[in-house]
């Protein structure tokens, strides 16, 4: 059994300790924290080892067990993922490249991190053994799991995207806007267009971003073309025949991500998490242009504290050359339900 060591255990390292322990091949070694705040008893009450990221004296005075300190973790772990808050990460560096323990980092942190930004349906073969992966973040996630299919089949000639995103997640009652639609960044393309092309280097794509007050998942307008001129319904079953991209049938009147929050939530999944991207069947569009091309159109929705956490798993196994791709990504769907 890999041994997975979790250094940060806030929205993304709960989520990626659970699914490392769901997986058959895999085991959590210990979490890291820094402080002893409501999830490090959350970690304690699942029985995984807290480690402290700083001091451990916060923690015992808090009655919460350490099991010692973060640099113990490194050194017992085969692997370690840093889902430790944006650009911390990169002051992790160090250590673990000191105990030579093979690191993954989350989209936060900036691309230079790691030789390898990751998406397990677009480049998984980069990552095998690599020593360091960043998992790309949430948007960009979504963004490559849709366009990879994309790209195989038919050749995208130009991607562009308006990316709708919340303004915090749930927990994080500090961030806004509260009653406002802000273009963010004005600027265009947003920093999403540059992040897709760590993982697609020679694709054509301009994203422009919004931040609007809600927090459940981030909703993106995609507008592409396409070098040829497939119809909707062949793209829904191209799309459909992918694992974790869910294409939402009409008649199950979702409108949006209440309703697919609440969806997940009454069909028993932890947290109520949507792992896969969210795509509304009928949005669907394809207008054939005059020369063999067409410009295809959809909506998609994405939880942002989610859909990294399968990529996580994968990457774990891509960096330890447990498996290949498609078997990585079976087992991981598989272990949590994905596409069920
Ligand atoms: P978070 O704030 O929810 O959790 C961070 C955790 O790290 C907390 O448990 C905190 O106590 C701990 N921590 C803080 N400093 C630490 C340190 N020095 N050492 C160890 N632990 C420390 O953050 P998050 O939302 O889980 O984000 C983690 C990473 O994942 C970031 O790079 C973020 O950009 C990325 N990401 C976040 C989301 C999202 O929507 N939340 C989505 C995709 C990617």
């Amino acid at each position: 059994m890999l041994r997975v060591g979790i250094n940060g255990f806030g929205t993304i390292g709960k989520r990626v300790a659970d699914a490392v322990r769901a997986q058959p091949d895999m085991t959590v070694a210990g979490v890291a924290k820094r402080t002893p705040d409501y999830e490090a008893e959350i970690a304690r009450d699942r029985g995984y080892s807290l480690f402290a990221a700083a001091e451990t004296t916060p923690f015992t005075a808090a009655g919460i067990d350490v099991a010692g300190q973060v640099r113990q973790l490194v050194a017992a772990s085969d692997v370690v993922v840093d889902a430790t808050p944006a650009g911390v990460g990169e002051r992790n560096r160090a250590l673990y490249e000191e105990l030579e323990t093979p690191a993954i980092y989350q989209g936060g942190e900036d691309a230079s991190v790691a030789p390898v930004s990751f998406n397990a349906r677009a480049n998984y073969d980069e990552a095998v053994g690599a020593d360091a992966v960043r998992v790309v973040s949430c948007n960009t996630t979504g963004l490559s799991r849709v366009l990879a299919p994309l790209e195989e089949r038919y050749g995208i000639e130009k991607v562009r995207a308006t990316l709708v995103r919340r303004g915090g997640d749930p927990s994080q009652t500090g961030r806004g806007p509260i009653n406002d639609t802000l273009p963010d960044p004005v600027s265009i393309p947003s920093h999403h267009a540059p992040d897709v092309k760590t993982v697609f280097p020679e694709l054509s794509i301009d994203t422009m971003g919004m931040k609007v007050p809600a927090t459940l998942m981030h909703t993106h307008a995609i507008n592409l073309t396409l070098r040829a001129t497939p119809t909707a319904e062949d793209v829904r079953d191209l799309l459909t025949a992918e694992g974790r991209l869910l294409v939402i049938p009409e008649r199950l009147g979702i409108d949006g991500a209440g309703k697919l929050k609440e969806y997940t939530r009454d069909a028993g999944r932890p947290r109520g998490d949507v792992w896969e991207n969210c795509i509304w069947a009928e949005s669907l569009t394809v207008e054939p242009l005059s020369d063999g091309r067409a410009d295809c159109y959809l909506f998609q929705a994405i939880h942002q504290e989610a859909d990294v956490v399968p990529e996580n798993v994968d990457a774990i196994r891509a960096i330890a050359g447990l498996a290949d791709g498609p078997e990585s990504v079976e087992r991981t769907n598989e272990a949590l339900g994905i596409g069920c």
